[in-house]
């Protein structure tokens, strides 16, 4: 059973494999977030022998949550109101990422152009391949 206590409402980001919390955290910037984040490292998991949880109160807008999915796969999103859990979300893949990963083949435009974001389109759900909508070089999720 998952421990919620002391949140009404928001979300628990649970099932993140162990030590990539912080990673997370940076990612969705919520050092900016003004209400209160916990975070729960080396929690004991039956499916993962060890997890961590992150646990973010109230329900913040813009936040794209399929992007998680490109953090792992195990991760799984519990949407908590009025002290319950009323909804699990199982991220996605995104078919767009934009200014997450870099591309690194030398003679992309990325690299000269500084300006220009770092766009990534899906191009193989399957081995989780993205590819450079710019040069194509391809870009693997592990
Ligand atoms: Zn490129």
């Amino acid at each position: 059973m998952l421990n919620i206590s002391g949140l009404d409402s928001g979300y628990v980001i649970d099932h993140i494999p162990a030590g990539m919390a912080m990673e997370i955290y940076g990612y969705l910037k919520l050092d900016h977030y003004e209400e209160s984040v916990a975070i729960i490292q080396n929690a004991k998991s039956t499916k993962m022998g060890k997890k961590d949880i992150i646990k973010i109160e109230k329900i913040p807008e813009n936040l794209n949550l399929d992007l998680l999915s490109i953090f792992s796969d195990s991760i799984t999103i519990n949407v908590i109101q009025n002290g319950i859990i009323t909804k699990k979300i199982k991220p996605e893949l995104p078919s767009i990422v934009n200014d997450v990963f870099k591309c690194k083949n030398p003679r992309c435009i990325t690299t000269e152009e500084r300006n220009l974001r770092h766009i990534f389109k899906l191009t193989d759900k399957a081995t989780k391949t993205y590819r450079c909508l710019y040069c194509e070089q391809a870009y693997k999720l592990h």
